[in-house]
């Protein structure tokens, strides 16, 4: 370990280099200037990653030890107990009744010695992964137009490109770097951004085109398009011609679908001129870009939609040219890396076929794995639904967090709830996924862990240790070959370190593959030791020693990766999602991410400054919606799905489409009482990639409104149960909750439970307005402080509140301000943060325009550096002054 490591980002799948280096105050982190991924570019989650790191020194946050059924273990009790149990599952219930559910968080290395443990040694084909979730839908068109899941284009062709289609892509928010890439290309040389969004996102801020087209409908948007690109004559004949297979079939397909422009615009809910508009400028624009992402992948009809994506630029012969090629992005940070390694329930491994059985003979042959058998298994939310009715009785699950990240989330709690083994291997010491396992495995976390992943633009790149992991925990790849060897598998697990893993993996893929395979880095199968520490990052296939020029792009020659090496156009048809709006059920819910927060917040959510941007789960909405359901700004509600409800702060914005409402995927039952999405999604699946449909639930909304509000500021998390709503965010030395209740009764109990061990809280009561402020103090340090109204939200400055939990010897002037929520002649305000690299409030930005100090982004940017980090406030920036101007007029 030295001062400074070069790594990689444990969050999107942009894969960004980082150098994280040490200093006497803690860690430090730079993009890498040296990885082509980022070139020394980072956002705002990366930034924080060192707030994050330190947030961990609390040992509260690890999971540290093994524990067995409750009950703390050395690592030997623990593994005898893994390798005992899943032993004797197999032999009651067949090897079938085991499953392993894997993440893009893992490492390759982890997930290659997970995959060959369960298929190859322990004999069931049930490993799916939380990918599923992220890009199956693209894994299955690749598959259907390519013959392989190969993304063709790389991020150098965003910046070549003259027209960048962004569907489905929240890119600004998802993808910052990718973003700021686009931004800097559009600056250089007006790169057109056409953005395909039911609603208005970040991202539309550098589109010249917003087609805010209703939900669903994107196959017949785009099969509009194929069916009137032979009428601009816009088809590269020559290349359909030598390369591609179905063109007319997929054309006639497209016209019965999408016969005019007029039907499409009708269809899809948009102006004629706007479709036309897009129309024109893809037929004209040879370099186009279409990229997408989770708006295309989470839908019951994922799969057409991607290929009635690839199906255009098949037609226009824009496959993996310079500047001109469909392009995947994934959500998470090794999602293509588990799909090398055949991570996916429908994949065995280095991107053979579980129902080819040459593939599955060549996979057998070369692990020495004779009980590996053919044929797929469980795919995600059927894995699910197996653990629950009792066909599996076993599941391993590592680095993520089904219970809230999967659809018809109290159905998979009660899955787990039942199931006669669970065993969890994570990072963090407190899951909702975790509350369910009998064997708690300590995994190393990032910045601990030691091998590689797999970008977007299949850049392979090293993930380095900087530090030492806590506690015992350990890496995923030991902790699984360790199980293997205890039950008997030994010698097929004998790895000492990453490379030796690497290395079979590299060797795998070049095994009897004869060019047959495009995912081939055979030539990495001897890799030295020492040269895997200073692997730079490459794109896949690249032989050893070469410039890898010809890994950029794939398939600009015309040859796929089909048995005739011809590209397939595949006929696909729009349509109707099978559950529409009712009266019961009136809105659509589209769910989604937030830019300052990953997935189930493990991570993020350790950092002050992230937590800051959106403290709370939130429910878009528009205008017109909220009017009609009784929606107040600011106010709460509830989301009843068909199997389940949640709560959420409502946000009414104009962003958002009529019909249609918005709610983050973030929240967990550990960091809110009911902010969990995922009970309003229900589990229906795209029936070829098995990918759950996240962005059309017919929900209905109703007001809720509590009897009390209040917002709490405490070192300690109390107990919560019985109030029922709150959510926290930690704030540095404490955590802020907002909370609120239906009985007043539950706000004295509260006031009680926080009274414990310290002397009698400093308080303030206005029983008319319903009003009290309570402070508890130990020996002049701040312990809690609660405001409550009866009202709405009292106004708290909440960062300068939060600061005086630093402070050890709080005299008694300084105790009275406490209970006025703010220091002495600052202002009310909401103290929320927009620009969180550079920690700028929306406070201190309308200051600076209404002042006049800052009337343009680029002022504000001078004045306060808000907006000069990352980017991705940019547009916020741009809707507050136009507010503020608004306002002003
Ligand atoms: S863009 Fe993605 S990979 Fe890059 S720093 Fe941000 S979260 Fe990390």
């Amino acid at each position: 370990m030295t001062d400074a490591t070069r790594t990689t980002c444990p969050y999107c799948g942009v894969g960004c280099g980082l150098v994280m280096s040490s200093s006497r105050d803690g860690w430090a982190v730079g993009g890498d200037p040296e990885h082509p991924a980022n070139r020394g570019r980072i956002c705002s989650k990366g930034a924080a990653l060192p707030e994050t790191i330190a947030a961990e020194a609390d040992g509260s946050v690890r999971l540290l030890h093994p524990e067995v059924d409750g009950v703390r273990t050395g690592w030997n009790e623990a593994l005898d107990a893994v390798a005992g149990r899943l032993l004797d599952t197999a032999r009651r219930h067949g090897p079938e009744s085991i499953a392993f559910y894997l993440s893009g968080q893992l490492l390759t290395e982890d997930y290659y010695v997970a995959n060959k443990l369960l298929k190859g040694f322990i004999g069931s084909p049930h490993v799916d992964t939380n990918s599923r979730l992220c890009m199956a839908s693209t894994v299955a068109g690749h598959k259907r137009a390519f013959g392989a899941d190969v993304v063709p284009g790389c991020y150098e062709d965003l910046e070549i490109a003259d027209l960048v289609v962004l569907v489905g892509s929240n890119l600004a928010w998802c993808h910052p770097v990718l973003a700021q890439r686009l931004r800097a290309a559009r600056d250089r040389h007006g790169t057109r951004v056409v953005v395909i969004d039911p609603r208005r996102t970040a991202t539309c801020d550098e589109a010249d085109l917003h087609l805010g087209l209703r939900s669903a409908t994107d196959v017949r948007l785009f099969n509009g398009l194929l069916a009137w690109l032979p009428e601009a004559d816009a088809v590269d004949r020559v290349f359909v011609e030598a390369h591609v297979e179905n063109f007319d079939d997929a054309v006639a397909a497209a016209r019965a679908d999408a016969p005019d422009i007029t039907a499409v615009a009708e269809a899809c809910g948009l102006e004629v001129n706007d479709v036309h508009t897009f129309y024109r400028w893809f037929a004209e624009t040879p370099r186009t870009v279409t990229v997408f992402s989770q708006g295309v992948n989470q839908s019951a009809h994922g799969t057409d939609k991607v290929n009635a994506i690839l199906n255009v630029h098949l037609a226009t012969g824009r496959v993996g040219r310079l500047g001109a090629s469909p392009f995947s992005v994934t959500g998470q940070p090794n999602a293509m890396g588990g799909r090398e390694v055949g991570g996916l329930a429908n994949q065995l491994a280095a991107h053979m076929d579980p129902n080819d059985p040459e593939d599955v003979d060549r996979v057998r042959r070369f692990w020495k794995a004779p009980v590996l058998k053919a044929g797929e298994g469980l795919k995600a939310v059927d894995l699910f639904r197996a653990i629950g009715d009792g066909r599996i009785k076993a599941v391993w699950i590592m680095g993520t967090n089904p219970a809230v990240s999967l659809p018809e989330a109290d159905r998979v709690r009660a899955a787990l709830a039942a199931c006669p083994l669970v065993i969890v291997s994570d990072v963090a010491s407190r899951t909702d996924t975790l509350r369910y396992a009998h064997i708690r495995l300590p995994a190393a976390a990032w910045g601990e862990k030691d091998g590689t992943v797999t970008n977007s633009e299949r850049r392979v790149s090293r993930q380095r240790p900087f530090r030492m992991a806590p506690g015992e925990a350990r890496p995923d790849w030991w902790i699984v070959s360790e199980a293997a060897r205890r039950m008997g598998f030994g010698a097929a697990f004998r790895y000492r370190r990453p490379v030796d893993i690497f290395r079979e993996h590299a060797a795998l893929s070049g095994f009897e593959n004869d060019g047959r395979r495009v995912f081939d880095i055979g030539a990495f199968a001897r890799l030295r030791a020492t040269d895997y520490e200073t692997l730079e990052p490459f794109q896949w296939p690249r032989p050893v020693g070469s410039s890898g020029a010809a890994s950029k792009r794939l398939f600009a020659d015309g040859r796929f990766a089909t048995p005739n090496g011809r590209a397939r156009m595949v006929r696909v048809k729009s349509v109707a999602p099978a559950v529409r709006p009712d009266i019961r059920f009136p809105l659509i819910a589209n769910t989604g991410r937030y830019r300052d927060q990953w997935h189930t917040m493990t991570r993020t959510g350790l950092s002050p400054r992230l937590s800051a941007h959106r403290p709370e789960p939130l429910l878009e909405i528009s205008p017109r919606d909220a009017l009609a359901h009784g929606l107040e700004e600011g106010g709460l509600a509830r989301v009843r799905g068909s199997d389940g409800d949640m709560l959420a702060r409502v946000s009414v914005t104009e962003d958002q489409p009529p019909g249609q409402i918005f709610l983050p995927m973030h929240w967990t039952d550990e960091a809110a009482a009911r902010g969990l999405c995922a009970r309003v999604v229900a589990g229906r699946i795209d029936p070829i990639s098995g990918q759950p449909d996240n962005k059309y639930n017919p929900v209905r909304v109703e007001p809720w409104r509590p009897a009390w509000t209040a917002v709490l500021f405490s070192r300690v998390v109390p107990d919560l149960a019985e109030v029922p709503y709150w959510v926290r965010r930690r704030a540095g030395p404490c955590s802020i909750f907002d909370l609120a209740g239906d009985d007043p009764a539950q706000l004295d109990r509260l006031s009680a439970a926080l009274a414990s061990g310290t002397t009698a809280p400093l308080e303030y009561r206005d029983r008319s307005a319903g009003r009290i402020r309570r402070a508890w103090l130990d020996e002049g340090r701040l312990e809690a402080c609660l405001f409550a109204e009866l009202g709405r939200r009292p106004e708290i400055a909440r960062d300068w509140l939060s600061r005086q939990f630093g402070e050890t010897s709080l005299d008694g002037s300084a105790r009275l301000v406490l209970l006025a929520g703010r220091a002495p002649r600052e202002a009310p305000g909401s103290g929320r943060l927009v620009c969180s690299c550079h920690l700028v409030t929306l406070d201190a930005i309308e200051a600076a325009v209404r002042n006049g100090v800052a009337t343009t982004t680029a002022e504000v940017g001078r004045y306060l550096k808000a907006g000069t980090g990352c980017g991705s406030c940019i547009s916020e920036i741009r809707e507050i002054l136009r507010d503020v101007h608004i306002d002003a007029a």
